[in-house]
């Protein structure tokens, strides 16, 4: 990264935060959209261009959104928790290309446990019949598939499962959802 673009970059984000300093003002922010340009003429906040995948951050307590901050500049707020993020977003945005493409979708390949709960804490297990009016449990089920460390042990019945949830709550859930492209 150009040393300009970094001083750019820390001078947005300390323009945006409550902390006056970079490092400090980075603990603010999280990651909450990302797009893709197909055409990577996606530009950062800092000035850098040619972005592919463009990222949306908001400052926690200002409610802030800042766009559009590119996946390298992430890694420059030496954050592990912003990279953490960034990694669920670009997830569950190529989840939902598959979605859109009506490719198979696989609980063990597409998804992840941070992805997972990503899922349960935007509420996208709602409480039915199925899950005793709790959508808790859908997702601990799935975390708990997904952990398992012998597929082969998986029965039928919880193959079918996986299945009914992942085509009736998550696939809808993630095709429609406004902050993944
Ligand atoms: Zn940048």
């Amino acid at each position: 990264m150009a040393v300009n673009s970094f001083e750019t970059l820390k001078k947005v984000i300390e323009e945006n935060s409550q902390a006056g300093e970079f490092y400090r003002a980075v603990h603010e922010w999280t990651v909450t959209a990302v797009e893709e340009d197909p055409l990577q003429e996606g530009e950062c906040v800092c000035g850098q261009q040619h972005l592919r995948y463009m990222y949306t951050i908001q400052n926690l307590y200002t409610g802030r959104p800042l766009e559009y901050i590119g996946s390298k500049c992430v890694e420059h707020f030496q954050s592990s928790e912003l990279n953490l993020q960034v990694n669920v977003f670009r997830g569950l945005f190529d989840l939902r290309k598959k979605i859109l493409a009506g490719e198979k979708i696989f609980l063990d390949e597409d998804f992840s446990r941070e992805i997972l709960r990503w899922l349960y804490e935007n509420e996208a297990f709602s409480a039915n019949q199925y899950n005793g009016n709790n959508g808790l449990n859908d997702y601990q089920f799935l975390l708990d598939m997904f952990n398992k460390r012998h597929k082969d042990r998986i029965t039928q019945g919880q193959e079918n499962k996986i299945w009914a949830l992942l085509q009736y709550s998550v696939k809808p859930f993630v095709r429609d959802h406004p902050a993944l492209g």
